[in-house]
């Protein structure tokens, strides 16, 4: 299996990102761009779904219209930051239901530990994509996609903003079968295991805890 790696770079969520990345925008501007590039990449992340026709009747005459197949779809944000994709793609698509897991990073072995985890039933029957802006270790993706793989969901996919060489290397390591989505692949983690050039703490930057 190739592992698929997909850098969404549409000019629109590119430059809102590059906003985002500037040190001086401001919490509510920092989220309002996060809900505006979730939506966007939204696109791409569905552009697989399946289509189905139905017959409808339009006000001139009949024809067989596309509809998506099941509608089926869960999204899995994965705490804190993960919080911040889902009003953009809840816009787009409102029928989607929603998950979390929660997960801290132990201080001293930097692993994911897992402290809250709730997420819809019958994902066998649900497309399933699993968002946190920054993929940086891999290591709270790899245990998210851990406990969501045994769920056995219909499509699991990880959705991303910006990525470092090493979390996306991570992933593909340990879930060779899961693509990835992400707005862009940045150039490394620094010692305190953070995104270069990066954005700093997405969760930070989002909720203004710092
Ligand atoms: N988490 C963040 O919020 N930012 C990083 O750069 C890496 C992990």
């Amino acid at each position: 299996m190739t592992p698929q790696l997909q850098i969404i770079d549409h000019p629109l969520i590119q430059h809102k990102l590059s906003l985002m990345r500037d040190k001086d925008t401001s919490s509510g501007d920092f989220r309002k761009l996060l809900r505006e590039i979730s939506y966007l990449m939204a696109f791409e992340v569905t552009r697989d779904f399946p289509i189905s026709h139905q017959r409808i009747q339009t006000p001139l005459t009949e024809m067989k219209a596309p509809f998506i197949e099941g509608k089926k779809l869960a999204l899995i944000a994965i705490l804190r930051a993960g919080l911040g994709f889902l009003d953009g793609m809840l816009e787009l698509i409102p029928s989607a239901r929603v998950g979390h897991i929660g997960l801290f990073r132990d201080p001293e072995s930097l692993e994911a530990v897992e402290y809250y985890f709730k997420v819809p039933n019958a994902l066998e029957e649900r497309d399933c994509i699993v968002v946190d802006p920054m993929l940086a270790t891999g290591h709270s993706a790899c245990a998210a996609l851990d406990r969501i793989k045994p769920l056995r969901p219909r499509s699991l996919k990880f959705m991303s903003l910006v990525s470092a060489p090493e979390g996306v290397k991570e992933l593909h390591q340990h879930h060779p079968d899961v693509p990835i989505y992400t707005a862009a692949l940045d150039d490394a983690l620094n010692d305190h295991k953070y995104i270069l050039p990066g954005l700093g703490d997405a969760g930070d930057r989002l909720f203004g805890t710092k």
